[in-house]
C-alpha cells in the first residue's frame, strides 16, 4: 500500500487502473461455498465437486412409444413379410415390467418405461399395424412388426447419461439452466455455491436527501446509493444500503457502526481534496485505508483499505468518488471484478469490443480516458459515438451510453475513423 501521506493528486504518484485493481484484488478472496436451493444457483459458481450418487437413466428404458420384443423372434420381419406377435401387456414410464417378454410375444411400452426381461429391443409404433389397429389399445393382443430391429435398437441403456461414481460438474462450473436440470436430476434440492457478497453501500455528503423527502434548498437527491445497489445487484452482489452520512466523523462512525458485517463496503463522495472530504480520515481511524489518484477520467479520486470489522474480520472498502458518473465507471472498473472474485468468477465479466469512432475523444492530461459512448452496427461494424459533453455530474448522459470508450493514456487525441476499444454496458447481443 501506498504511503497516504504522498502528494496524490501529482502524476508521479498515479496508480494505473491496472495496479488499483491488482491491488484491491489481493485483498478480496473468494467466499465460502453455502448450501443454496437449486433454483437460486442460476449464474452462480458451484462450490464443490458434483459426484453421481446413480446412473442415469436409472434402469433400460424405451425410447420410443412401441414394442419390446425378442430380435430372434424377428428375423425376416418386413412390410410384405410382417412377424406376427401375441401382446401379453403393457408398461407405462413409472411402471415396473411385472411380465418377461417370452419367445413369440411384445409387451406394448412406452416412453421411458423400464425395459421388461427378454426383450432386446422396441419397434415403434410406426413399424407396427398399431395404427390400423385403432380403438382401445387395451385390446390389442395381436400385433404385426413390419422391421427386425437391431439388438438394443430404441433401448437407453442405464447410466447413458451419468453413471454412479462420475465426476458431473466440476468445481467452479458456471451455473445454468441445464447445470440447474442437472442438480435436479440427481434429486439434489440444494447445491453448494461461492457465497454473493453483502455490500454495504454508503453515500456521503451534507448535500444529500433520500428519494421520498421533501426538497430542500442546496440539497439534492442521493442517486449514487441507487445506482450502486443497482450495479452491485447486476453483477450478483446482495446489496446493503446504510443510508446518508453527513461530512463528519460522527456521522460517518455511527452508520460505520452498522456495517461491518458485511463482506465488502462502498462509499461515494468525500475523496477528493475539498474541506469536507473526511471519508478517508474517519476510514484510516478504523482500519488502513489508502487515498489514490488513478489515472483516468473520470474518477480518478478513490479510496480503498480494510476496515476493522467485527470478529476481528476485516472488510475491504472501497471509496468512490462522489460525481454520478465517475461513481458508476468506478464502480466498473474496480468494484465489479471484486464482487465477481468473491463468487468466485475468474472473469470480470466485461465484454470489449472493438469500434470505429465516429467522432474524437480528446484527452488533454493524459490519463486514461472512459468515454461516454453510443455503440451501434453500421455496414456490419460496430460504431462509437460519444453521447456529448463528458461532464462527470451528468448521469443522463450514462444513460444514454451503451459503452465505455478507450482513450488510452497519453495518447493526446483518438481521431474520427480511429478504432478503440469499447467497454459494453449491456448485453453485447443488445447493439444493433
Ligand atoms: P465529492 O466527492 O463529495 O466532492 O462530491 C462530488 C460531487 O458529487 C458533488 O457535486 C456532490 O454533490 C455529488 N454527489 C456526492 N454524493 C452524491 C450522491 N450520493 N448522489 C448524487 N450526487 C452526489
Ligand atoms: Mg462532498
Amino acid at each position: 500500500m501506498t504511503n497516504t501521506k504522498q502528494p496524490s493528486h501529482n502524476h508521479k504518484y498515479m496508480l494505473s487502473v491496472e495496479d488499483a485493481l491488482a491491488r484491491i484484488l489481493k485483498v478480496v478472496s473468494v467466499l465460502e461455498p453455502v448450501q443454496t436451493p437449486i433454483l437460486d444457483t442460476l449464474d452462480q459458481i458451484l462450490g464443490e465437486d458434483i459426484f453421481a450418487t446413480m446412473d442415469i437413466p436409472p434402469l433400460p428404458n424405451s425410447s420410443m412409444d412401441g414394442y419390446a420384443v425378442r430380435t430372434t423372434d424377428l428375423g425376416h420381419g418386413s412390410l410384405e413379410n410382417p412377424i406376427e406377435l401375441r401382446v401379453i401387456g403393457s408398461i407405462a414410464a413409472g411402471e415396473i415390467p411385472s411380465k418377461s417378454v417370452v419367445p413369440q410375444t411384445a409387451i406394448r411400452i412406452m416412453t421411458g418405461a423400464p425395459i421388461p426381461p427378454g426383450a432386446d429391443a422396441v419397434v415403434a409404433f410406426e413399424n407396427t399395424d398399431e395404427i390400423q389397429i385403432s380403438g382401445n389399445s387395451d385390446k390389442i393382443n395381436q400385433i404385426k412388426i413390419f422391421e427386425s430391429p437391431d439388438q438394443f435398437q430404441n433401448i437407453r441403456a442405464s447410466g447413458q447419461d451419468i453413471s454412479k461414481g462420475e465426476l458431473v460438474l466440476k468445481k467452479g462450473t458456471l451455473i445454468r439452466p441445464a447445470e440447474i436440470g442437472l442438480f435436479a436430476s440427481m434429486g439434489l434440492p440444494t447445491a453448494s455455491m461461492f457465497r454473493k457478497p453483502k455490500v454495504g453501500i454508503l453515500a456521503t455528503g451534507n448535500e444529500l436527501l433520500e428519494p421520498g423527502t421533501e426538497q430542500t434548498p442546496g440539497m439534492i437527491y442521493d442517486s449514487n446509493s441507487y445506482s450502486i445497489a443497482a450495479a452491485t445487484q447486476k453483477y450478483g452482489g446482495i446489496p446493503e444500503m446504510i443510508g446518508i452520512a453527513k461530512d463528519n466523523s460522527a456521522s460517518i462512525e455511527e452508520k460505520l457502526k452498522q456495517s461491518l458485517g458485511f463482506d465488502i463496503l462502498i462509499t461515494s463522495a468525500g475523496v477528493s481534496v475539498g474541506d469536507y472530504d473526511v471519508v478517508k480520515d474517519i476510514l484510516s481511524n478504523h482500519g488502513k485505508i489508502d487515498f489514490w489518484s488513478v489515472n483516468m477520467r473520470p474518477a480518478k479520486p478513490l479510496a480503498f483499505g480494510v476496515l476493522n470489522g467485527y470478529k476481528d474480520r476485516q472488510i475491504p472498502h472501497v471509496g468512490l468518488p462522489g460525481n454520478p458518473v465517475s461513481a458508476l465507471v468506478a464502480f466498473e472498473q474496480f468494484v465489479r471484478p471484486a464482487i465477481r472474485k468473491m463468487q468466485g468468477k475468474n472473469d470480470y465479466g466485461i465484454q470489449t469490443i472493438k469500434a470505429i469512432l465516429d467522432e474524437p475523444i480528446h484527452n488533454a492530461d493524459g490519463r486514461r480516458v472512459y468515454a461516454r459512448a453510443i455503440v451501434s452496427i453500421r455496414d456490419g461494424e460496430y460504431h462509437a459515438k460519444l453521447t456529448g459533453d463528458q461532464s462527470s455530474n451528468l448521469l443522463t448522459s450514462m444513460s444514454q451510453a451503451n459503452g465505455l470508450a478507450i482513450c488510452p493514456e497519453n495518447i493526446p487525441v483518438k481521431l474520427a475513423g480511429e478504432i478503440v476499444d469499447v467497454q459494453i454496458l449491456d448485453r453485447l447481443e443488445d447493439i444493433i
